[in-house]
């Protein structure tokens, strides 16, 4: 029987405020254990939530930016479960009425080919069943410190920072869209400047819910969660054991049994954390210290009309006003900062195909090689520009360009100042190439007479002599042109 694989994501990220979510603690990753902390965050009795307003705005702004009808009247409720990193033994979420609700977003996925390369890219569209808002718990630490053997540590720190949590509906059909949909997720809220997306320290963390049923079947398969998917290679490698598995399972006559399974890398497999019998019961209710959440439609149209343009919207306006190709357009709008840095130095430039080139080929290798980010680039868009100018006037040559290239990376110099400080000004003097040329044939007539006997091939001979007498700056067309209609005699 021929399944398909019916995938959900949730994902938890955490939102770039400069304090938490219901007190003034700072909500720095990195601090002491336990110094960000005071008797809100640390669950003291009689101790009270005060919203932050900051944290509401950057929620909205990701509502929105999903494309999500924004409630104007949200509920938070209180999420009791028992755990040692949760002090309140409650989390604060939004159960009933979520922030936002029936958001989409429309993303270009495509399938993986046997070598990794990603083909038939198409644009999809994939539901966003909700974002709410919630607290983030504390984390406890069960190894790299003293006695973890028969010891357990908390560090409270991460207790009450803000989180949005953003439910895809189970539209993935494959472990590739479920990935191209993260990739646009994590795009979209650094973009937002909302969340750093820093998977390695927790800011944006993945569970995923995995199904499969027959091909053409409308009704869900049971659903497994895999929790901690914590990096994009992970997600991708744990839900296409997960397919696997289940696939086999029911091969073999076999039920999916509704569970939680977590991913060891170390294994390459999924393995069960619990069951359904074991799955928590959180009975929520409406947070008795925290009023409801009345947002005003002003206020939420204010934050519609200040979003940025968007990655999906900025790379299909890549692709039309700068005729690239949707897999080039998706690399440049990839990080605001790239797409500012290409935009910037497509329009001084006015080529638009040139400054895309150089970004993608030699800037991103020199930016790889010395660890640098795009947004410290030593070469400014307009230095770009000016080396691509430099080029499509005839003045150097592309060859000579990598040459300055190299250069105004390692000096920060303008492109014409090396030019002209090594001497690199293309040779397009028919005079002094002409005088070159007849002393090139002076001296070696045996392969003149060659090519007038028809060995067309000496031509790259007497190219090559005159390259080496300019040190390579001559005009390559020029000297060709001039080249062949001397040869002829
Ligand atoms: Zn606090």
């Amino acid at each position: 029987m021929d399944f398909e694989p019916v995938i959900g994501l949730e994902v938890h990220a955490q939102l770039l405020t400069r304090t938490k979510l219901f007190c003034s603690c700072s909500a720095q990753f990195g601090a002491p254990a336990n110094s960000n902390t005071c008797p809100v965050c640390l669950g003291m009795p009689g101790a009270l939530p005060v919203l932050n307003r900051e944290a509401v705005a950057m929620a909205v702004r990701a509502a929105l930016a999903l494309d999500c009808i924004i409630n104007p009247t949200s509920i938070f409720a209180r999420k009791n479960y028992f755990y040692p990193d949760l002090p309140k033994g409650y989390q604060i979420s939004q159960f009933d009425l979520p922030l936002g609700e029936h958001g989409r977003v429309r993303v270009f996925s495509g399938e993986r080919a046997e070598s990794g390369q990603i083909i038939n890219r198409v644009e999809k569209t994939f539901g966003i069943t909700r974002l709410h808002m919630e607290e983030d718990a504390g984390k406890s630490i069960h190894d790299g410190m003293a006695d973890t053997d028969e010891k357990s540590y908390v560090n409270l720190n991460r207790s009450g920072t803000p989180l949005v949590e953003i439910v895809s509906e189970p539209d993935f059909r494959s472990s590739q869209e479920a990935y191209d949909y993260l990739i646009h997720l994590r795009k979209t809220l650094l973009y937002l400047g909302v969340c750093d997306g820093n998977m390695e320290e927790g800011s944006l963390r993945c569970d995923a819910n995995v199904s499969i049923r027959p091909k053409g079947s409308v009704t869900l398969g049971t659903k497994v969660e895999i929790k901690n998917l914590n990096s994009f290679r992970f997600l991708q490698k744990a839900l296409d054991y997960e397919i696997e598995r289940q696939k086999e399972v029911i091969s073999e006559g076999g039920r999916i049994v509704q569970e939680t399974r977590l991913w060891d890398d170390g294994k390459g497999c999924t393995f069960s954390m619990r069951s359904k019998e074991e799955a928590h019961d959180y009975h929520y209710f409406p947070e008795p210290d925290l009023p409801p959440l009345k947002l005003e439609p002003a206020w939420i149209d204010g934050m519609r009309r200040s979003l940025p343009e968007l990655p999906h919207e900025k790379m299909l306006r890549f692709v039309s006003e700068f005729g690239l190709s949707t897999d080039d357009a998706l690399l440049l709008a990839s990080t605001k900062e790239m797409a500012d840095y290409f935009e910037a130095s497509a329009r001084i430039s006015e080529s638009p195909r040139a400054a895309a080139n150089w970004i993608m080929g030699d800037l991103a290798y020199a930016l790889k090689n010395s660890g640098q980010e795009i947004s410290k680039c030593p070469i400014s868009p307009a230095q770009l520009a000016e080396l691509i100018r430099a080029i499509d006037s005839g003045k150097i040559s592309g060859k000579i360009a990598k040459t300055v290239f190299e250069e105004i990376y390692k000096s920060g110099e303008s492109p014409d100042a090396v030019i002209n400080r090594l001497g690199l000004v293309q040779v397009s003097d028919e005079a002094s190439l002409s005088a070159m040329i007849d002393k090139v044939m002076d001296a070696n007539a045996k392969q003149v007479a060659e090519y007038r006997s028809g060995k067309e091939k000496v031509l790259s001979f007497f190219v090559g002599q005159i390259m080496k007498e300019t040190k390579g700056q001559a005009n390559p067309k020029v000297l060709n042109d001039l080249l062949k209609a001397k040869l002829k005699g």
